[in-house]
């Protein structure tokens, strides 16, 4: 059978690939602690699952518009207002299945054959797949350490070319967790005005910030990028929904009718009940999320202060839940024999000793490892119990 040149060239997703390893090891009777989730491990919260078994009860079990209900429209137009000072109509809102999917909407709505996105390294492996799939080319620009991971002005402005169609960025990031401030923001905002340039800003792990930081949100900067940017957002990683699969964007009102008629052509409307409870999520305040942020927070130093007395480099996570951690002083030792030549070798040793993580590799960062913190505090403790055995194990 012939596959098409478009899809061989697409790469597994490698989280779900080690997520598989690490099941089928633990079938086999090992005990592994896995520090590979991207999604939280809290339950969604009881008022919005008590509201998807209402919305069903009432029937609505049918196809629903393309770009989504107009209650939920409107709830996300609400949160954009509230949240990120945007200021969008329902007819610019697209909800689909999964911020993912968003994603994928917008590239395939702005890049053609051959065109530039400018993605600032370490990033999300899924955004080049997705970017490739539709044709374009990642631009990579590599962050500095000394920039706390994150792309200057002139690092953007030299990235552009006359292919240039979209800039992304990701604040929070996955897999740094690096957080833009809002002059940050501004300056990069001038360079993308100057150029004419497209952003699209995915800002999905916004609410989950620590350190008494502020998200703010690139649109919001300025007229130009009020009008040049789209912004995706989800309720999986707020509100511990990754199964629903809702995700949302808010674009300028051209891109949004485009991306409605392409979404009318692929998935249509997200799937409906699920929306009539990312209403509850959005409309319905509760405690759950600021409980979930503090107990990531604690996860979060307790990795940090682990982290620092093993010795390593890190990079501070302001958001999201990861920490990125340096492994380059272990690069070229050996475990029984076995040399560590990278992100990849480093992981697949460490599985063996009980602990998995995601190499920094496929983030174009391979003297790292990304260690997720919605994992318990138990096996936190225990995991890093275990990174610190085999780490005195290497020579
Ligand atoms: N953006 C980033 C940076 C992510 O890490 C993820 C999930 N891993 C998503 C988007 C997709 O989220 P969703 O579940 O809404 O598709």
């Amino acid at each position: 059978m012939k596959i098409s040149k478009r899809a061989s060239s697409v790469s597994a997703s490698l989280t779900l690939e080690i997520s598989a390893k690490v099941k089928q090891l633990r079938a086999e009777g090992k005990s592994i602690i896995g520090f590979t989730a991207g999604e939280p491990d809290f339950n969604t919260p009881k008022h919005i699952i008590e509201s998807a078994k209402n919305a069903l009860d009432r029937g609505e079990t049918k196809y629903a518009p393309v770009s989504g209900i107009m209650e939920l429209k409107k709830a996300i137009c609400e949160k954009f207002k509230k949240d990120n000072d945007l200021y969008f109509e329902p007819s610019q809102i697209i909800v689909s299945n999964g911020a993912k999917s968003s994603l994928y909407h917008a590239i395939y709505a702005l890049v053609d054959e051959g065109d530039e996105v400018i993605i600032p390294a370490p990033f999300w492996f899924t955004y080049e797949e997705q970017v490739k799939m539709c044709g374009g080319k990642v631009v990579r620009v590599d962050t500095k350490a000394e920039n706390g991971y994150k792309i200057t002005p002139s690092e953007l402005e030299n990235a552009i070319t006359d292919k240039t169609a979209v800039f992304l960025i990701n604040s929070p990031s996955n897999p740094t967790g690096a957080l833009y401030t809002e002059s940050e923001l501004i300056e990069l905002s001038k360079v993308l005005e100057k150029h004419g340039v497209i952003t699209i800003s995915d800002e999905i792990y916004e609410k989950l910030i620590y350190d008494g930081n502020k998200h703010v949100s690139i649109a919001s900067v300025s007229e130009y990028m009020r009008n040049n940017t789209v912004v995706i957002n989800g309720v999986s990683k707020a509100y511990a929904m990754t199964g629903w699969r809702i995700g949302y964007l808010g674009a300028p009102k051209l891109l949004a009718d485009a991306i409605n008629r392409l979404q009318g052509q692929t998935t249509s409307n997200a799937c409906t009940f699920a929306q009539f409870a990312s209403v509850t999520a959005l409309n319905e305040y509760t405690s759950d999320l600021e409980v979930m942020v503090k107990t990531y927070d604690e996860r979060r130093k307790y990795m940090i202060s682990r982290a620092q007395k093993l010795g390593v480099n890190y990079i501070n996570p302001m958001g999201a839940f990861y920490l990125f951690m340096d492994i380059s002083n272990f690069i070229g030792k050996s475990f029984n024999g076995k040399v560590i030549n990278g992100s990849m070798d480093f992981a697949s040793i460490l599985t063996e000793n009980g602990v998995a993580v995601i190499p920094g590799l496929p983030f174009y960062a391979d003297n790292f490892v990304r260690l997720s913190y919605a994992i318990s505090l138990e096996d936190i403790k225990e995991g890093f119990d275990r990174i610190e055995l085999f780490l005195s194990k290497l020579s």
